[in-house]
Formats: C-alpha cells, structure tokens, sequence
C-alpha cells in the first residue's frame, strides 16, 4: 500500500493555495471596485508562512512555534475581515491583531513562563475553532443561486474546520501528557495540519469561484445599467421589456408602455450647463421610480427620454399613472440644486391591445402619443388611442 505522506500534502496543497492568492491578488488590483480578494490573498501568505515555521519546529516546538501559531490565527482572521468587506461591510482591523496577541499570550505564558504544553494547545485549539465558527457564521447564506451555494459550501467548510479543532482540543485534554515530550509523534498533530492545509486550498477556491461570479454580476449590471441614472439602459430596458412581453402574450395580459421626455431640456442645459442637466436627469428618474411599483420596468430610453413598461396594465391605467408621474415630476422638479427651473414632462401611452406586443410597435406607438403631446403645448399626457381615435374622424 503507498505510504501517505503527510508532509507532501501539506506542501502541496500550500504551494496550491499560493497560486490561488496570486489569482486573488492580481484580480484585486484589477478590480479595487470588489471588496474583500485583497484580505484573502494577504491571509493566506500569513496562514503559509506560519504554518511553515510551525512545520520546520514541530519536532521540537522551539520559538518559532510561537509567532507561528499567532500568525496562523491573524491570517485566518484576515479571511473574516475578507468576508465582511466581500459583504459590503467595514472590516475590522483590529480583529487579526486581537488574535495574533491572544495566541502570543497563550502560547508565550504556557510554553515559556509556566510550561504547560497541554494548556497551550487545548486553548489554542479553542481559538481557532472561535475563528473558524465565526468564519462559518458570516459565510452561513439562504440565499439561492450561485452565490448562496458558494457560500453555503464555504460555511460547511468552516464548520467542519472549527468541529476539528474542537476534537482536536478534547484529544489533547485527554490524552496521556507523555505525548507533549514527543509532540511531533502526536498523529493528531499531523492531521490538523494537513486538514488545515487542503482545506485552506478549498476554501481558497471557493473565493476565487465568488469573485468571478461577482465580477460577471458586475459586467452585466455594466452593460444594462445606465451610468448616470443608476436605473436600466437601453439595452437592460430592451431585455427587460422582451422578457416581460413574452410573459404578458403568453398568459393573455395586456402590458403598458410610458414614453417620457423632459419639456425644453436644451434650454436648461443652455441656461444652467450639461452638468447641472445632469442633475435634473437624476432627480427625474428618481422622481419616477419613487412612484412606479415594483414589477414596472422603468429605464432610460436615450438623451432625456425615459421608458416604463406595465405588466397587466391597461392603457386606461396606464394614463392614470402617467398623470401622477407628470403631476409628481413638475412638483418635484420646480427646483433642484436651490435653482428654481421649470422641469416638466410630457408624456405618451400605448399598451399592447392597441399597438401589439411588438416591443418596437409599442414604443412607436407610445412615441406618436408623445409627438401630439409635444405640439399641444408640453405638460400633459396623451395616449396613442387618443390620436387614433381622432384621426379617424
Ligand atoms: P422638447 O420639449 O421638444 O422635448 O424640447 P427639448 O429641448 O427637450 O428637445 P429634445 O428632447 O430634442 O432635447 C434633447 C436634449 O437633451 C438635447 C441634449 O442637450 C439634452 N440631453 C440629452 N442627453 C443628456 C444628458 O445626458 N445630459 C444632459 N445634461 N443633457 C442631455
Ligand atoms: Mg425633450
Ligand atoms: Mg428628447
């Protein structure tokens, strides 16, 4: 039977680990816009070099075991730091100092002034369970998709890295007190060890998968959001206002279309400057998405004009809430930036029963509306069965 080699599992699974950091290191100064790879790669160089100069003293624990041990700790806690700024939170700093000091004082007081080498690995053992849980406590996720499993494989990982430490720390408080004058012998020793190390591989892979996954979310969110609104692009309106149409034809719903433009908005860039346009734009589409419900898709169209598409609307409706978006609009927009400007809409309507589900055929229809609107004085809301109608007579 071939020999398992404790060692070279170790060291593998470590020289692994390194690569994944680089990988981690390099997509953070790529990406300075996703918190959290930067604390992992610099974790897991703590982590490594602790663990080697625990590795090459572990014959006979000497000083070096010691600030082995501590840098270990503070590595892993940089993994916590990690996480909580992966989650959009402030990592705090002080937590791998914490640590590193408490495993000094640990390992410092049992090993050098009151020698008790059983004390200093029960308790250093609690210590990285503490860790580990807390670890497996941040991780711990329902979210669904990707992500949330990603998590959740990351959590379990954590737990059983902390339920390791936990026999490990009951091993040692049992075991014959013979064992520490031979602590290398220990095959508990090795076996945290070499745990330790392909598990650090593991959840070191786990990042590297979540980082990519949120970078692709980044990409995406890039190229359907706009940039100055916050609120869908076209092309995130297009998608969004197919997937929606194929839903409504389906079940035989009516949707809605909004096509909103802002009334003589080359004179307020002319009068108050692109940036101060800009402003407006903003606040617009705030307005806006501050009255619509959560299903409505609303986007911005191009320039100042702006889309919402309703599912199981009726154009009826649909002119209904158009009039509380103009009315909302001109009361909000009468000042922004303590520059009083008249900031008005004009809006026009069409929903699918009229001009088809064709999402083109809507949004022309829509714009027809918006055209009369334009030419019977800006302000107002008109909708495409209005001007139908009335250029049948
Ligand atoms: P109307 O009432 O007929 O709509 O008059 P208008 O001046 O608003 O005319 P139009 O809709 O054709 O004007 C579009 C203007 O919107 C042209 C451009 O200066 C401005 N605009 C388009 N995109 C932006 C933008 O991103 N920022 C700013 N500040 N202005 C923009
Ligand atoms: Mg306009
Ligand atoms: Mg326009």
């Amino acid at each position: 039977m071939p020999k398992f080699d404790l060692k070279t599992i170790i060291f593998m699974s470590m020289l692994l680990t390194f690569m994944l950091s680089m990988l981690l290191a390099i997509t953070r100064s790529h990406h300075k816009e996703v918190r959290g790879p930067g604390y992992w790669a610099v974790g897991n160089l703590v982590v490594g070099l602790g663990m080697v100069l625990v590795l090459i003293q572990l014959d006979a624990p000497k000083m070096l075991f010691l600030p082995g041990m501590a840098l270990i700790g503070a590595g892993l806690s940089l993994y916590l730091n990690g996480i909580q700024a992966f989650n959009g939170n402030i990592p705090n700093h002080r937590i791998p100092i914490a640590i590193f000091l408490l495993l000094v004082a640990i390992d410092g007081y049992f090993m050098l002034v009151n020698v008790d080498l059983r004390t200093a690995v029960v308790l250093g053992a609690v210590v990285f369970a503490g860790i580990y849980l807390a670890c497996a406590r941040l991780t711990f996720s329902r979210d669904e998709g990707i992500v949330g499993t990603l998590f959740w494989i990351a959590s379990s990982l954590f737990l059983i890295m902390a339920l390791l430490m936990l026999i490990r720390a009951f091993a040692a408080s049992k075991v014959d007190v013979s064992v520490f004058d031979a602590f290398a012998t220990w095959p508990v020793n090795a076996y945290t060890f070499m745990l330790g190390a392909v598990s650090q591989f593991f959840i070191s892979s786990v990042f590297v998968l979540m980082l990519s996954y949120r970078l692709n979310q980044n990409l995406e969110s890039i190229a359907t959001i706009d940039g100055l609104t916050g609120i869908l692009n076209r092309r995130g309106l297009e998608d969004s206002a197919l997937k929606m149409q194929g839903i409504c034809k389906r079940i035989n719903l009516s949707m809605a279309v909004l096509v909103i433009d802002m009334d003589y908005f080359k004179k307020v860039n002319d009068k108050h400057g692109h940036l101060f346009g800009d402003d407006v734009l903003r606040r617009l589409a705030k307005v806006i998405n501050d009255i619509l419900r959560s299903g409505d898709v609303f986007g911005r169209y191009g320039g100042e004009e702006f889309c919402v598409f309703l599912p199981n609307t009726t154009e009826k409706d649909a002119s209904g809430l158009a009039e509380r978006i103009r009315a909302g609009v001109e009361k909000a927009l009468h000042e922004v930036n303590h520059t009083v400007i008249k900031g008005t809409v004009s809006i026009g309507v069409a929903d699918s029963v009229r001009a088809g589900y064709d999402f083109k055929g809507l949004v022309a229809a829509a714009d027809s509306a918006l055209y009369t609107a334009k030419n019977n004085g800006r302000n107002r809301v008109v909708s495409y069965t209005s001007i139908t109608r009335d250029s049948q007579f």
